[in-house]
């Protein structure tokens, strides 16, 4: 076999056999195929397109480029979850304690934040002693004992995906549904999991700016999923407004413990028991209806908070600051935020207050770059809101009077008010699972 026919082929609009993909992948993963050979591949692939055989062959030979994480000594079925990403999205931090706390075990490896979206890994690290890297037995010995871990990414996982991401990057490749859409599910699929509950958010601070591109990303993750035969449904969420009230690591921690102790905001909530729901669903607890139900019994009777207080035990955190956060150093610049004006709040820019959230010290602009946990942004006003001038809407949390005087610039920029109220935006736009019209599935045979 030749890159350069491959290459040829699908230039010409021919679909890729099994076989094609596979060299492909290995060759890119093994360092045979040049850069030049797969850039131009994954070119043709862009314009071209995959159809749903191919995208299923491709998601994965990349989830076997490496590390197949083995959850099988874990009973029951293993349901993973996954975010696009977006701005106070803290809804790992109270979904896995949820779930687990009604027998679903959740062993979850996340990421870290990059620009205007938070990760994971960042957050939990932010409670004192909290250890994210942990050996592959460790990790496994959490799941079965506390029935949760949540830990950063680990081993050689996807490598083929690393690579071809890298590329992609810098070949104005990535705005491919196909190609996107392989990628975060060979990961998921390398981490171990049965099923998978997807949250593909729209609007200003989501990858997929429009519902239409998150429909269509929503839908190409559940036909792979369901072809490679992972059960597994996508939320459409909404993104045009910042999840819950507070952003940064340390604050979305304390909010985190808040919603699963009845006192969270009511978008967070309400989309965490929507998530928590359709995992219990997935791994056959019973109707969505009856799920959500179990989810907000487990938030009253304090089981779910029970949950999350044994799994930072576990991981050697100190699970006193979650039961007491004003223990979480305060940052020692704090800027109160005025409206600039009578009005509604109209919009919020997400992916502009995401980077005042970065600005003020609690993301990362490149992926080497320290984070200061205590640095973030309480809203206390969001859209919809009425305010009235010199009213405050938000607090920023942060090392310095400098970088407040940047944050506020961008945050106040960020935010639109207006005379008229506007219309209320929906949490979640849209569900899609097998049984959803215009899902393209193969049938794919694993080896
Ligand atoms: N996130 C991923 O993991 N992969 C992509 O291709 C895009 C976003």
């Amino acid at each position: 076999m030749r890159m350069m026919d491959i290459i040829a082929k699908k230039r010409d609009a021919g679909t890729l056999s099994g076989e094609e993909i596979a060299f492909f992948v290995r060759g890119c993963t093994g360092g045979e195929i040049p850069d030049y050979q797969a850039s131009a591949l994954l070119m043709a692939i862009y314009l071209r397109g995959m159809d749903a055989a191919e995208t299923a062959a491709l998601t994965l030979e990349m989830a076997h480029s490496g590390d197949m994480v083995d959850l099988s000594a874990i009973p029951g079925v293993k349901v993973d979850k996954h975010s696009t990403g977006g701005v106070g999205d803290k809804t790992t931090l109270v979904v896995g304690p949820l779930v687990a706390s009604l027998g679903v075990p959740v062993a979850k490896m996340s990421g870290r934040g990059l620009g205007h979206t938070g990760g994971t890994v960042d957050k939990l690290e932010s409670i004192p002693g909290y250890r994210t890297s942990l050996s592959r037995e460790e990790f496994l010995h959490i799941v079965r004992e506390t029935g949760i871990s949540l830990v950063g990414q680990s081993g050689n996982l996807a490598p083929a995906d690393k690579k071809l991401y890298a590329l992609r990057d810098v070949t104005a490749t990535v705005e491919n549904i196909s190609l996107i859409a392989a990628s975060i599910m060979s990961k998921k699929i390398a981490a171990g999991a049965d099923a998978v509950v997807l949250d593909v958010k729209t609007g200003s601070g989501a990858f997929m700016k429009t519902l239409e591109s998150a429909r269509a990303l929503a839908e190409e993750m559940v036909g792979i999923g369901e072809s490679v035969g992972r059960a597994t449904v996508a939320l459409i969420t909404n993104m045009d407004t910042p999840l819950g009230n507070k952003i940064g690591n340390a604050l979305e921690v304390i909010e985190a413990a808040e919603a699963l102790q009845g006192r969270g905001p009511e978008d967070l909530t309400r989309l965490s028991v929507e998530l928590a729901a359709n995992m219990l669903l997935l791994a056959g607890k019973g109707t969505l209806e009856a799920c959500r139900g179990l989810c907000e019994a487990a938030i009253r009777d304090g089981s779910a908070f029970e949950k999350l207080l044994e799994m930072v035990r576990a991981h050697g955190g100190d699970a006193s600051y979650l039961s007491g956060p004003e223990r979480f150093p305060r940052a020692p610049v704090i800027r109160l935020l005025e409206a600039p004006s009578d009005g509604w709040i109209t919009r919020m820019d997400c992916a502009r207050i995401g980077t005042a959230s970065m600005l003020l010290g609690a993301g990362r602009e490149t992926k080497d770059s320290p984070i200061d946990y205590s640095a973030g942004i309480t809203l206390l006003h969001k859209t919809g809101d009425p305010v009235k001038r010199g009213q405050p809407i938000a607090q920023l949390h942060t090392s310095s009077e400098e970088r407040a005087a940047d944050a506020q610039r961008e945050f106040l920029e960020a935010v639109e008010i207006g005379p008229e109220r506007p219309a209320p935006q929906p949490f979640v736009y849209a569900r899609v699972d097998r049984d959803s019209p215009g899902l393209r599935k193969t049938c794919v045979k694993q080896g």
